[in-house]
Formats: structure tokens, sequence, C-alpha cells
């Protein structure tokens, strides 16, 4: 039981400090609907001192570093995490509700991320480029791009904030990260870790706030790209706005990703990949399957089966090892929950599980909102369009695959796809004919620190995981070295 409201300050250059206009926000607790804690509401002030000390880490000790020891750095800090994954863990599921397992899996398995950019830091290297005029020695040099501005979402809060920072890291960039205002308190126990594990103060620096934090974050003349993941309106917004002083943008945004089974699929396993694509994180991933085609020949069996599931999941307080389901993050993503899947039926959808508000005994006042499927849908139903970011699978029969190719590239949003055949040819045309950045031919959910990850369309430019998410906060100067001592007169024309 909570018996006092947790304090968290800004943490810049190692130390922290309050806000300088004193000012503070609450976070809740969404199985409870209680305070959880307090936390400093940055301004642009806050921010720039944020951005001063990332630049002087990147002109001091980190910015000195070689490229090797950088990595070891990053890779102790790997090793540290892991050993609190506990600690991280119950930080994030008592602010957003996700299940401690969850949160404690992803809190361990960063370790591998650290190890793989750790690893990759000493192999970035430049080229030498063989001129028309040999006497000129030409190479490459591969530059850190400077401070990079990090701002992550709820949903995952340490697994998304290492995606981003370790790639930016093993560039040998510095970095102002700013949480989400609902789970900022693990950024504070990771930059603690970072700087234990030998990684120089200033190097990584924690502002927490809202949308204003992050918007002067975006604008800081001294950050030279932001590494944003979250809403597609957000993304969009920071875009427009980072492109007005042109700075660079990685954007990791939403999804409606469709989940498609063909009547050769292995039903049992595209059953609970169905499941786990939608209801494993109470649908609060951006890779959500929440468009579920099914081919008309299987429809009844596999729906009906979808349905009993569903109806079977434990909903409770994501603390405990029984729960399967926890609650929504926020009271805004409950409302938004409630809310589409009444527009939903209002254009003529029908609940055939769950859409209602849940309650847990003991926790009455939780998030709580129950696994929802949806059926008999028209093609046009705004269900089909939007990201709900909860717990609700819309279910479509389809007869053919051009039929469903269609269906399931004709949404504005591209991150990801699910396929279920055991047909090979079908499953590799699906895969090269799908817009999406990733797509999972019998399995959903999988990620790998060394396979890209991004989405198409609306989903968001450029990746991460993988070399070419180093690749993406690098720049690349081109050093002319002429070696003989022969005279270029530009006024003697030689022919
Ligand atoms: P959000 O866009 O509301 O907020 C994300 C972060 O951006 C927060 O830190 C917030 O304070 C900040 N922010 C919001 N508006 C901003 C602005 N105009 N300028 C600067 N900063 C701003 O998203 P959320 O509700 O926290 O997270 C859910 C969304 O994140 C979903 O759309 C989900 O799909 C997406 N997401 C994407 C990925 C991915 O890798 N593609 C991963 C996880 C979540």
């Amino acid at each position: 039981m909570q018996t006092e409201t947790p304090q968290f300050q800004n943490h810049i250059a190692g130390r922290t400090e309050p806000a300088r206009a004193g000012r503070s926000f609450t976070s809740t607790n969404p199985a409870t609907g209680a305070p959880w804690g307090r936390f400093a509401d940055s301004d642009a002030d806050d921010v720039d001192r944020a951005v001063r000390a990332a630049q002087a880490a990147l002109d001091g000790e980190w910015g000195r570093l070689s490229n090797t020891r950088r990595g070891r750095l990053l890779m102790a800090w790997g090793e540290r995490i892991a050993a609190h994954s506990e600690v991280i863990a119950r930080l994030e599921s008592a602010q957003n509700g996700k299940l401690l397992a969850e949160m404690k899996a992803q809190a361990t398995v960063v370790r591998e991320w650290l190890y793989y950019f750790g690893g990759l830091a000493d192999k970035i290297e430049g080229r030498v480029i063989p001129l028309e005029r040999q006497s000129v020695l030409n190479y490459t040099l591969r530059e850190p791009l400077g401070v990079i501005g990090v701002i992550v979402p709820w949903n995952s809060p340490t697994f998304l904030t290492i995606m981003s920072c370790a790639p930016a890291l093993a560039a040998g960039n510095t970095v102002v990260l700013k949480p989400s205002e609902v789970t900022s308190a693990s950024a504070f126990e990771l930059v603690r870790l970072a700087e234990e594990a030998g990684i120089p103060p200033g190097t990584i620096n924690v502002v927490t706030g809202a949308r204003a934090a992050g918007e002067a974050l975006v604008d800081h003349p001294g950050v030279a790209k932001i590494c944003f993941t979250g809403s597609d309106g957000a993304g969009r917004a920071i875009a427009a706005r980072a492109g007005a002083r042109l700075a660079s943008c990685t954007l990791e945004l939403g999804g409606k990703s469709p989940n498609i089974v063909f009547d050769d699929a292995p039903v049992d396993n595209a059953v609970v990949g169905l499941l786990s694509g939608i209801f494993a994180a109470a649908g609060q991933t951006c890779i959500a399957g929440s468009r579920a085609y099914i081919h008309e020949r299987i429809y009844d069996q596999v729906v009906e089966r979808l349905v009993q599931r569903a109806r079977a999941i434990r909903l409770g307080d994501p603390l405990s090892a029984d729960t399967q389901m926890g609650p929504a993050a926020t009271a805004a993503q409950l409302d938004k929950n409630l809310s589409l899947v009444a527009k939903a039926v209002s254009a003529g959808g029908e609940v055939l599980q769950g859409g209602r508000r849940a309650t847990v005994p003991g926790l009455e006042q939780g998030y709580f909102f129950e696994p929802t499927i949806l059926h008999r849908l028209g093609r046009d139903n705004p269900i089909l369009e939007e990201e709900v970011f909860g717990p609700v699978l819309a279910v479509l029969p389809f007869s053919d695959d051009d039929e469903v190719l269609a269906l399931a590239n004709g949404n504005r949003f591209g991150l990801a796809a699910g396929v279920w055949t055991r047909d090979l040819r079908r499953a590799h045309s699906m895969a090269r004919r799908l817009q999406a950045g990733t797509v999972w031919i019998n399995t959903y959910r999988a990620m790998a620190f060394n396979s890209p990850f991004g989405g198409y369309k609306d989903s968001g430019i450029g990746r991460v995981n993988g070399m070419e998410s180093v690749e993406q906060f690098l720049q690349t100067k081109s050093v002319w070295c002429e070696t003989s001592d022969e005279i270029q007169d530009p006024f003697v024309l030689k022919v």
C-alpha cells in the first residue's frame, strides 16, 4: 500500500534539480485510480539546461572516449539495468498498469540491446574513396550528430527508451530524454544506473513534463535530432516543428495492423497469434494486431475460439502473477476505448464480446476494460481506420488473396502485419505486397535488437534496431588530403 507520494526531480549533468519555475505534476496508478508520484513540470529553461549539459558532455569526457570504451560502457549499463529489472518493472507497472511480468521481461531484455549496440560502437567506420586524382587521399569520417532529443510514450518506457538511446549513444551522441508524463519514474532509475556503470554525467539527462516540455526540446536549436515514439498526431506536429529549423526526426508512430488468417493456416497457432497480438498488453502496443481478417471457410470456428479465449482472460492487479490483463494506463485511454467502440456500433458494427468498462473486486476505481471483439463491420466502419491503443479487436471475413491484400493495405498506417498460412508461395507473395515495416509469417509480436523495426506510410519515418538505426544518428564528413607538392594553379589550365 502506497503511504506517501514519491517525489522526482529532473536529472541534469549528473545532479537532480527541480523545475526552475517550481512547478510539478502528479501521475496516477491506473489500477487504483490513486495519485502515485510527483514530477518536475519542466519548461524551456529546464530543457535549455539539460541541452547545455548534454553538449558539455559531448565536448568533454563522453566525446573523448574511444568507440570501444563507449561500447563497453553501454554493455555495463545493460548489465546494471537487467540486475535492477524488478525495481524498474514495479515503477512502470504502478504507473501504466501493464503486467509486472511484462515490464520485468522488457527491463531484462534491454541488456541484449545494449550488448548489441555496445558491440556496434567500434564497427562504425569510414571509407577510403579512390578519386580520379590519385595523389588525393579522400576518406570519410562518421561523426555523431550532437545532442539527441528522445521523447517516448508510456506503454513500454524502458524498452522504448533503450531502443532510441542505445543506437544514439553507440554513435557517440549525447541525449536529453523526456519520458511520458504518465510513466516518468523509471527514466531516473535508468540514468542513475548509467552513471553507476561509468557513463559520464551529462551524457544522458532527463527532463519530465508533458507536451510543453516536449515542444521545448523539439524547438531547442542545440538539439540536432529528435527521436520520437508516440502517436501519429504528435509525430506530425513534432516533424513540422523540427522541420522549421531543419532538424531531422526519427518517428516511431502508431498502427492499425492487419492479422490475416488463410484457410490453410495452422489454426491453433493462428488463434494464439490473434489473441496475443491484441490482448497480451491490453492492446496498448503500437504493433497491436487490431484488424483480424479471417478466411470465410474458417471464420466461424476461429471467431468462436477467439470469443471463448477472450472471455476467459483474467483482469486484475498488474502486480499479481495470476493476472492476464491489467487496466488501461490512463482515464483518457479508458474513455478512448469506450468512445471508439460506441462509434463503431453507431456506424453499424456489433459487439460480439466485451465492449464495457470492467470492475475488478478490490480495485473498483481502476481503469479496467473488457477484452473486446467487434464484428459485422461495414468496410468503412471507423474502427477499421483509427488506432484504439486498447484491447479492441475487429474481426472480418474475406474470400481471396487479392481482396484481403486490398483490405489490409487500405489503411493509412503501415507498422506491421501478420500472415497465417502453410503455403510458402502465398506467404512470401503477401510479405512482398503488404505495405508494412514488419511482416510476421506464422508468428506475431516478435522483435529483435538486430532486425530493423519501423513504419511504412503514417506509421513513421526511419528505423530502430539493427545497424541502420545507428546510421540514423551519424553524419558523414568527406576529408580531402592532397599528398603531392604539385601546384594546382586555377589560372593555368591543363588540357
Ligand atoms: P503521445 O504521442 O501522446 O505522447 C508520446 C510522448 O510525446 C509523450 O512523452 C508526450 O508527452 C510527448 N508529446 C505529446 N505531444 C507532443 C508534442 N506536440 N510535442 C512534443 N512532445 C509531445 O503518445 P502516447 O499516448 O504516450 O503513446 C501511445 C502512442 O505511441 C500510440 O499511438 C502508439 O502506437 C505509439 N507507439 C509507437 C511505437 C513504435 O515503435 N512505433 C511504440 C510504442 C507506442
